[in-house]
């Protein structure tokens, strides 16, 4: 049996730069409300211990507030020898004013902390992206999308949001801040997870 496609969907985000990336990725067709159009500036506490159980935190607020389906998207970068942090505090190392010169800075100070001759290596690390479909008469799914790549030295390109000026995808060498926005959302973690569940629209 055909099911039905999703046409009107609420996004979980406040975030400039998922919220964009999360509009290229839907069909045309499907009609998207932000938290903007509910004028709802607060937020839920992400106490989840995982990026899965964080965006099915958002995905089930925002649905109850909007009444609506809601897509929700927990992501962050894990740095492999600062044993996976950020991770799931990557947004919170921007502190409250989501500053992410600040945030940089921090994982530069990290690094340079561990290993003094950090900017010689290759510093593992990757894209995380969860994302979860929740809301009234939808069975909830859930989908995970990861991209590998390294930490530059430096801040490089102004595109993109967040850690994208110091993240270099596996296989290219130059930063996601430094690629067209079409060929980053054609490559990342947040396309990786919407590849599973974009039947559903
Ligand atoms: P949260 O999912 O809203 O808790 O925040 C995730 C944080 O991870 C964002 O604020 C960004 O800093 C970072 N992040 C997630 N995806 C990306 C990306 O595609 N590029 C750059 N930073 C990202």
């Amino acid at each position: 049996m055909l099911k039905k496609k999703i046409s009107k969907i609420f996004i979980g985000s406040n975030n400039r730069g998922k919220l964009r990336e999360i509009r290229e990725l839907l069909p045309k067709r499907v009609k998207i409300y932000t938290p903007i159009h509910l004028n709802l500036s607060k937020s839920p506490i992400e106490n989840g211990k995982t990026f899965i159980q964080n965006s099915l935190i958002k995905s089930k607020y925002y649905s109850k507030k909007s009444a609506m389906i809601c897509l929700a998207d927990d992501s962050g970068l894990e740095i492999d020898i600062l044993n996976k942090r950020p991770g799931i505090f990557s947004a919170r190392w921007s502190g409250k004013k989501n500053n992410f010169n600040l945030a940089i800075k921090k994982v530069f100070n990290e690094l340079s902390k561990k290993d003094k001759n950090w900017k010689k290596k290759k510093i593992k690390a990757r894209f995380i992206c969860a994302l979860t479909i929740f809301g009234p008469g939808f069975k909830s799914k859930k989908s995970i999308g990861k991209i590998e790549g390294s930490i530059s030295s430096k801040k490089k390109g102004k595109n993109g949001f967040g850690y994208d000026p110091i993240f270099i995808p596996s296989g290219y060498n130059k930063t996601f801040g430094e690629m067209k926005p079409s060929k980053k959302f054609s490559i990342d973690h947040r396309y990786i997870a919407f590849k599973k569940i974009r039947k559903f629209f």
